[in-house]
């Protein structure tokens, strides 16, 4: 699997984010470094914009993103 193309930017993968969760490791293997389309971060990127995306929103709040995804789109 290819790299997610917003790792190198990312507050995630750099753990730059507060509560980054004890299972983050497995994450950045499941969406960095796995399937990033399934990431939450990556879906507000794509579909809304880099400022979209809330400070706090981790990889695996797929459902919070579609959330947003529908407030918003
Ligand atoms: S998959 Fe998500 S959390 Fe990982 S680098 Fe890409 S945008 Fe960031």
């Amino acid at each position: 699997m290819a790299d997610c193309p917003m790792l190198k930017g990312c507050p995630f993968f750099h753990n730059k984010m507060k509560n980054m969760p004890a299972t983050s490791e497995i994450y950045k293997r499941n969406y960095c470094q796995g399937d990033n389309t399934n990431c939450a971060r990556y879906m507000v990127r794509q579909n809304l914009g880099p400022e979209y995306v809330p400070v706090d929103l981790f990889p695996n709040q797929r459902e919070r993103a579609e959330a947003l995804l529908k407030n918003k789109g």
